[in-house]
């Protein structure tokens, strides 16, 4: 290892599952144990991940009914199966394998999310990441937003076997750019390796760092194994890392600028302060979310 090598803190294998509505079968990584409370991995504030799962048939989609959200971004990454949501700010659509949606729910929406109707009456595996993106307080309040990322949309970029590549949903993989607009420096990618296959990566020392390791089995640094379904926290000293595939390898690496800011935090809102927690409470029984329909 050089000395500007970025090491691997922690490799987490996945903690016991639980269910976001009756539709997402996941395992928190952040918060979880260890140090990964919401400031470590900052700006990625939540991350569940619903590893590989079959839901049989269903007529009723399964999901997770009207809820509210304030303070942060919703970035859902679908691996399997297909996801239909909406929010009273008029955004939704469905997104299917290898798609993102990514909701700006700054100053608030409501929002529902379930199995695509047709997914769900043929059932099926499903295999999803939701991560939740912290905004800076200048941004909390901002209009909602909200951006579909179609799978072709993305950056490629091709490696050394001409099979292998970083598929960029934000941010930047050497020359290659992802769609996604954010407030702050965010880099989101899949790499999608062949067997045998290494790819490098490089992002600021002080840059919160993680992969989730999404299908396949991989070797960072040439030396730590993380399986599938694991969770890798790299370290904030160095710069530099590699990954390698020691069989065919999906892995999520995600690595943004920390939001250096308190964080005051309960259910579904994430302010600055207690007080603009309250207010959210207030705002929201107050209807100020707008509206959406069961
Ligand atoms: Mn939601």
């Amino acid at each position: 290892m050089g000395i500007n090598t970025k090491i691997v803190e922690l490799v987490m294998s996945p903690p016991e599952p639980h269910y976001v509505g009756d539709g997402f079968r996941v395992h928190t990584f952040i918060p979880s144990s260890y140090r990964l409370d919401m400031h470590r991995m900052n700006p990625f504030i939540m991350l569940d991940y619903n590893s590989r799962y079959y839901f049989p048939p269903s007529d009723k989609p399964k999901g997770v009914s009207v809820h509210p959200h304030r303070g942060f971004e919703t970035v859902t990454i679908a691996y399997k199966g297909r996801v239909a949501h909406h929010d009273s700010a008029g955004g939704g659509g469905i997104i299917g394998e290898g798609d993102v949606q990514w909701m700006t729910a700054a100053s608030g929406v409501l929002h529902k999310e379930y199995h695509e109707a047709s997914f769900s009456k043929s059932g099926g595996d499903f295999q999803m990441v939701q991560l939740w993106v912290n905004l800076p307080a200048k941004d909390k309040m901002s209009k909602p937003k909200y951006q579909a990322i179609s799978n072709s949309s993305m950056g490629v970029f091709r490696l050394e076997d001409a099979i292998s590549y970083i598929e960029v949903i934000a941010g930047t993989y050497k020359d290659v750019k992802g769609p996604a607009a954010t407030f702050t420096e965010v880099h989101m990618m899949n790499a999608k390796l062949e067997s045998g296959v290494q790819a490098d990566f490089s992002f600021p020392a002080e840059y919160n760092t993680c992969l989730v390791v999404v299908e396949g089995t991989i070797l960072v640094n040439e030396e730590e194994e993380a399986p599938v379904n694991h969770f890798v926290l790299m370290s904030n000293n160095g710069v530099d890392f590699t990954i390698r595939a020691k069989e065919k390898a999906t892995v999520l690496v995600l690595s943004g600028q920390p939001i250096l800011e308190p964080i005051a935090a309960h259910g579904p809102f994430v302010m600055n302060t207690r007080a603009e927690l309250v207010q959210a409470f207030n705002d929201f029984n107050d209807g100020k979310f707008g509206f959406l329909e069961d």
